[in-house]
């Protein structure tokens, strides 16, 4: 039988966005499925977090929309994900976690990857309880002292969410790039998920 390198299996999706409510485990999976097939998991919050820690002037500004729950405006965010996506490692897939969160934010990345010549392969949507997500930001911000993990903030996170990320699963959904996965699962019954949603294209 002639195989290729590659075997006969289709191609996994490698160009992906992870989606969903704060709380719905984003970041986690987006670290195991990155890892499993070597590709960068690029997290603006990550990103973000890592210059206030640093005190840089970007870090100074976004810990000030950070802390009310509310969303680092479009053109500071899409500047550094477009840096970010132009770095070596990123050059053969990446999977973005917590963005784009805007519909301006859709635009911008659907830009940048046409400058780089390629596009989306698939966007994982973690699917959860908003109750059962309060809780375990509560339970996170205690654990990590995260200062944007208070309650209150917390509510105002998922109303932001509501109000300016969902209505970009539907622009998506149009596109055919949307696979839901049951995001309250146990964490390795949601990787063995997206693993499996990632084996479908
Ligand atoms: P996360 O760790 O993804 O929950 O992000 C934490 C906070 O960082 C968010 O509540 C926002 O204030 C900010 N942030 C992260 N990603 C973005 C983005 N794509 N656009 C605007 N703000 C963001």
């Amino acid at each position: 039988m002639t195989t290729t390198s590659s075997d006969a299996s289709a191609p996994t999706a490698r160009r992906l966005l992870i989606v969903g409510p704060p709380g719905a485990g984003k970041g986690t999976q987006a670290v195991r499925v990155a890892e499993e097939l070597s590709i960068p998991a690029i997290s603006t919050g990550d990103i973000f977090r890592a210059n206030v820690s640093g005190q840089t002037e970007l870090g100074v500004l976004a810990k000030s929309y950070m802390d009310k729950g509310e969303y680092v405006p479009d053109s500071i965010t899409n500047d550094m994900v477009r840096s970010r996506l132009a770095e070596a490692d990123a050059r053969d897939g990446f999977l973005l976690d917590g963005y784009p969160r805007t519909l301006d934010q859709v635009e911008a990345l659907d830009g940048m990857l046409a400058e780089l010549g390629t596009e989306l392969d698939m966007v994982l949507l973690l699917v959860v309880e908003q109750e059962e997500v309060v809780g375990r930001l509560v339970a996170r911000g205690a654990e990590q002292g995260r200062s944007d993990d208070t309650e209150e903030t917390i509510r105002r996170r998922l109303e932001v969410y509501a109000e300016q990320t969902a209505p970009l699963i539907d622009v998506y959904e149009q596109r055919g790039l949307v696979r839901r996965v049951d995001g309250m699962a146990s964490i390795d019954e949601v990787t063995a998920a997206l693993r499996e949603a990632l084996g479908s294209r």
